[in-house]
């Protein structure tokens, strides 16, 4: 590992040094109690920035995946028809993403620049987005009741993805370029060479915070992985499952790794309208909704056990090859019904398991 480190005072000149080269950074700001968020840094808001704070709910995908974004505008000229794609690509940076957050995009970033097709609005989006990654190592602060990514293979340090990995030791901060866009950020004097000493002190600190999870949560994945591939989850579970959902959509909405969308049109015009793309949720009635009315999954419980075959069966697991869960909790922390994902997951595996051994 190619280590450099900085003083943690001079952990927010990485910000300054992002926005002197043209970068708009969006970085963690705190609001009330889990009322964090992302937002663009300027001269006025720069000293509020926080290191460490729960995770915002409100995922930081939005900048590379917006939750309404507009895909073009047609408007009637003379008898013709005149289609004007709005492509978007600010360069930005996002300073402060945790790793879920990380892998979050990694999973977009498998979705929709696939092998056999990009999708060109997010493309330009993203090729403009630089991460810099930072590791949750506050136990208070960082990690939050739900948060899972030990067991799903994404954290406390991401091992990549990102552009720049920052990590509090103490006193300094340790930094990994992921990129070559973050090798050249290390060239910066605020950066010097680490030691065998930071690494050994970034290897312990990760050690204590293993033991910070709750040893359940390495294994649950594979038992409910199994049995969601091999159809053993019975309808009385799924309607369990559904029973406790209120369809608000939130655990969708939340989700970094989520990345179902509608695309619609709306007049904006007398002779002007405007195609939309816009976050969709497979908790809602209408996603499933055909065009006269018919739809193959009214109840509730056909939705959910959709978005858990799409989360964890082994088809999607081989086509991207992780589950489609980067164990951010964040809709253990909303739902209102507790059927986040680790509930769902314990659910499944205990019926499944319960049925085999009749
Ligand atoms: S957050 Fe819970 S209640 Fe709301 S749609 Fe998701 S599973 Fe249903
Ligand atoms: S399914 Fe839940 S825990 Fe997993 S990535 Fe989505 S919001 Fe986070």
């Amino acid at each position: 590992m190619k280590a450099r480190v900085l003083r943690s005072a001079d952990v927010l000149a990485v910000v300054d040094l992002l926005r002197g080269q043209g970068y708009e950074v969006l970085a963690p700001f705190c609001g009330r109690g889990r009322d964090t968020c992302f937002d663009t840094v300027t001269d006025d808001n720069r000293e509020h920035i926080q290191i460490h704070l729960p995770n915002p709910y409100y995922p930081p995908k939005r900048f590379v995946l917006p939750h309404i974004e507009r895909l073009m505008k047609v408007e009637r000229c003379n008898g013709d028809l005149r289609i004007e794609p709005t492509y978007e690509a600010p360069k930005r940076a996002i300073f402060g993403i945790r790793s879920c957050d990380v892998a979050g995009i990694y999973h977009l970033d498998r979705f929709f620049l696939g092998k056999e097709f990009s999708d060109i609005y997010y493309e330009k989006r993203r090729r403009n987005l630089l991460l810099i990654n930072l590791v949750c190592t506050d136990r208070e602060r960082d990690i939050g009741k739900e948060c899972f990514c030990m067991c799903a293979d994404t954290g406390p340090a991401a091992r990549d993805h990102f552009d720049l990995q920052l990590m509090d030791l103490g006193e300094e901060f340790m930094a990994v370029a992921g990129t070559p866009a973050g090798e050249s950020l290390l060239a910066n004097p605020i950066f010097r060479k680490g030691t065998d000493e930071h690494v050994e002190k970034r290897r312990a600190i990760l050690e204590r915070l293993r033991g910070h999870f709750e040893s359940t949560m390495t294994s649950w994945f594979s038992g409910a992985v199994r049995y969601v591939s091999q159809d053993k989850v019975t309808e009385k579970t799924w309607e369990e499952i559904g029973q406790r959902c209120l369809e608000c959509g939130g655990c969708t909405y939340v989700c970094p790794a989520c990345t179902c969308f509608t695309v619609s049109d709306r007049r904006t015009g007398v002779k002007e309208v405007e195609r939309v793309r816009t976050w969709d949720s497979c908790a809602l009635g209408g996603f499933t909704r055909m065009a006269g009315g018919f739809n193959p999954r009214r109840a509730v419980h056909d939705r959910r056990n959709r978005r858990f075959f799409r989360k964890l069966s082994h088809y999607f697991i081989q086509r991207e090859l992780s589950v489609a869960c980067v164990g951010c909790g964040r809709c253990a922390a909303v739902c209102h019904g507790d059927i986040g994902m680790p509930t769902v997951v314990e659910m499944i595996r205990r019926a499944a398991a319960q049925a085999e051994a009749r």
